[in-house]
């Protein structure tokens, strides 16, 4: 399932202001907020894949913030890595 206008954030189809950006700059944010979290469950956990870790934070269901469950979902269920 491929955005037909690469210009919109595939979540919020709001305009990127680089089309070449995954996501728009809020939703990028998210992202490396994401990350920087699986990198320290990682610490924690050793082994942990991105999807479980994705897993993880659809379970915390309102726990997480909304952008960065925006992105999980997207990513969870796209897998568009
Ligand atoms: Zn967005």
């Amino acid at each position: 399932m491929k955005p037909k206008n690469k210009s919109l954030c595939p979540i919020c189809k709001i305009n990127k202001k680089n089309p070449s950006d995954k996501y728009c700059k809020n939703h990028l944010q998210a992202k490396e907020g994401l990350q920087k979290g699986y990198e320290s469950w990682l610490k924690a956990y050793s082994i942990l894949s991105w999807e479980d870790y994705l897993k993880q934070l659809l379970d915390l269901g309102d726990q997480v913030g909304n952008l960065v469950r925006d992105v999980v979902e997207y990513e969870f269920y796209f897998k568009e890595n």
